[in-house]
């Protein structure tokens, strides 16, 4: 790898575009970032991939001061690698940061905040939990792409169930999740999922145009809610539902269907139901993030993903989050 005083001070002929950087192992995590300096660096080469520009007076190249902060070649404006992402403001060292992204995206089912407090040995509870909402709101690029070529689209229900184990607070009012899922073959390729708050013709028509590129054929049931798609320039293909066997449902649509009971098992299961109607939202941009992933070849991809993802979003403070509250624990 390039040194950062070859990055910072050469920027014109150093251009790291396409470089995917990442440990492979927990073992080349350990070793590559036993320092925040080291943190820092590569904080710095996510931030600033074809080399330091400055944000004050677009100037390109400059030299690192301390505490991961960068001097302007031109103006002397001191930018830190930290301000404008979600590691501002911390008061944690970045090494720990960096093992809690690991421990996310290392497992194929992702982390609970009690793993991730243990694992780490954090003090408290509701610390572990402000950052997996702060890793799962940088889990979705902000004008990411849209899907394209044939989708099927569909609503469920999460929740509303009682799930036996006193856990009474487990989603307790159901939510309705619009899915849509990408046909690859005889595959599901990517997916996106938002909350509606309910099946409506407004709903649904707005969900389509934020998620699948005009052009496309949508597939649906024969919810009339989906009526007039084609105004909006998609081809739609209907399967009429009603009348037929109990399974119709799951053979005509099978990718909304299978994405859906993935969601629920997902949501019952790593999370334990621990998950609350007003942070359903986080839970669903993780498990698309997962699932339009689950493909790739080295989970440290994934790390790498999110750290790009992480530094390119806006600081979220605790209170936004939630207004003071965790979920409760389960
Ligand atoms: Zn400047």
């Amino acid at each position: 790898m390039l040194g950062l005083s070859t990055l910072l001070h050469q920027p014109q002929t150093v251009v790291f575009t396409g470089m995917e950087n990442y440990p492979r192992t927990v073992l080349e995590l350990e070793d590559r970032f036993s320092t925040e300096e080291a943190c820092r660096e590569y904080l710095l080469q996510m931030r600033w991939p074809e080399g330091f520009i400055c944000p004050r007076c677009q100037n390109h190249g400059g030299w690192t001061a301390t505490r991961g902060r960068v001097v302007c070649g031109a103006c002397r404006y001191q930018a830190s690698v930290m301000a404008g992402t979600i590691f501002q403001d911390t008061h944690k060292p970045l090494r720990m940061w960096f093992r809690a992204i690991w421990h996310l995206t290392s497992q194929k089912n992702g982390a609970s905040a009690v793993s991730l407090q243990q694992a780490l040995g954090l003090g408290s509870y509701q610390t572990a939990w402000a950052w997996l909402h702060k890793l799962r709101r940088a889990m979705v690029r902000p004008g990411r792409d849209q899907l394209h070529g044939r989708v099927e689209v569909d609503e469920t229900y999460i929740g509303g169930e009682d799930t036996g184990k006193g856990r009474g607070r487990y989603m307790s009012h159901k939510a309705l999740v619009a899915v849509t899922t990408e046909e690859d073959g005889r595959n599901i390729g990517r997916i996106r999922m938002a909350r509606i708050p309910e099946a409506t013709r407004a709903y649904l028509h707005g969900f389509i145009r934020q998620t699948v590129e005009p052009g496309s054929l949508v597939h649906t049931d024969g919810l009339p809610a989906y009526a007039g798609l084609k105004t909006l320039g998609y081809e739609h293909k209907v399967s009429v539902l009603l009348g037929k066997a109990d399974d119709a449902a799951v053979r005509l649509l099978p990718g909304v269907h299978r994405v859906a009971s993935l969601l629920k098992r997902w949501l019952l299961g790593t999370h334990q139901g621990a998950v609350s109607l007003e942070h359903l939202d986080y839970y669903l941009d993780e498990f698309t993030f997962r699932f339009n992933r689950r493909r790739s070849a080295s989970r440290g991809k994934l790390f790498y993903r999110l750290i790009q993802q992480a530094v390119q979003i806006d600081p979220i403070p605790y209170k936004s989050i939630v207004g003071g509250k965790p979920d409760h624990k389960p």
